[in-house]
């Protein structure tokens, strides 16, 4: 086991199991250890057990999932099989990822396959198989202040400017492609009696396909000022490629599904918006199954909940996959 400090991101925790000598890669098992809440959520928001459910701050996203990770490497050990295994769990996952990214690709390289134990999608527990890309982006714009009452005309308006580069930044949004963009936090000038002097605003990008990312940032850069005297300025980027369903993550997916047939249920994939570190390992083209954790809801919400009797037959699922998967 070894541990790699990063600077304030509570570093990763790296754990390999098996002969590394062997005949086969090893599958990379990744999860993160950090959640969305704050220390101290426990006090208001308790682990309890309630009619066949666990609640508790990160208990779906995803400290059930590293439970998963845990128990079905138990059971591998159990049976003498040569694959060695890497289990990552990162520190800074909801944060975006930026001190772990680097280690995560690294390892990954190396690996046959990922098997992300973020929770499953939807009330069936389907395996996910596509995730959008993720952009982030900030648009700082530079006007000219007046005085609104004694001299309006001199002035030239960055809240004004921010206000058309909205609509023209909204209207690069295409559903039919997938594609989302999401001004989600803006702010500029000082008081009402000032023509604004600065306006900012941060800008989330959902895409499907690498390419439709590097369109829309062209677009992006390509934004042009309304008003000649005010100045744009566009800063960031995509933060986590898409995870495409390519023909290998396919392929691993349907000896998933033939394994959990065997196993007594139908599982299904699914795609969703949502980025994860398996967006990282699916870019580099290792075969990616995310969503291999616990059944729940309310991830990121107060309602925080997994299913209990999911986690018998899914961590059966995850040590069958680490042990055939070729
Ligand atoms: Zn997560």
């Amino acid at each position: 086991m070894t541990r790699h400090p990063r600077d304030g991101s509570g570093g990763v925790l790296e754990a390999r199991f098996g002969n590394p000598q062997g005949e086969r890669k090893p599958v990379l098992l990744l999860g993160h250890l950090d959640t969305v809440w704050p220390i101290g959520t426990l006090a208001r928001m308790p682990w309890r057990v309630e009619n066949g459910r666990a609640f508790g701050p990160g208990v779906l996203d995803m400290k059930a999932g590293v439970v998963m990770a845990l128990e079905a490497m138990r059971l591998v050990r159990e049976v003498d099989v040569d694959r060695p295994v890497v289990l990552l769990l990162s520190g800074d996952e909801e944060m975006g990822s930026h001190h772990s990214r680097e280690l995560i690709e690294e390892i990954a390289k190396e690996c046959r396959a990922a098997f992300v134990l973020e929770p499953a999608e939807g009330p069936e527990g389907a395996y996910k198989t596509a995730r959008k890309g993720v952009g982030q982006f900030r648009l700082e714009i530079a006007g000219v202040p007046s005085h609104s009452g004694v001299d309006f005309g001199a002035g030239h308006s960055a809240v004004r400017e921010l206000a058309w580069q909205i609509e023209q930044i909204s209207a690069m949004t295409d559903l039919d492609r997938g594609t989302t963009l999401n001004v989600g936090v803006v702010g500029g000038g000082t008081q009402s009696n000032v023509v604004a002097a600065a306006a900012w605003a941060e800008i989330d990008l959902r895409v499907k396909t690498v390419a439709d990312a590097e369109a829309v940032t062209r677009k992006l850069k390509g934004l042009k000022a309304r008003d000649a005297q005010c100045i744009l300025r566009l800063s960031g980027g995509l933060n986590r490629p898409p995870m495409e369903r390519t023909s290998s993550t396919a392929a691993l997916f349907a000896q998933a599904k033939e394994l959990a047939a065997g196993l007594g249920f139908a599982l299904e994939e699914a795609a969703t918006g949502g980025g994860s570190d398996g967006n990282f390992t699916s870019a580099l083209g290792v075969p990616t199954l995310d969503g291999v954790g616990a059944i729940g809801n309310g991830a990121h919400a107060e309602n925080e909940s997994i299913r209990i009797d999911s986690l018998v037959t899914r961590t059966a699922l995850l040590a069958a996959m680490i042990v055939t998967t070729v």
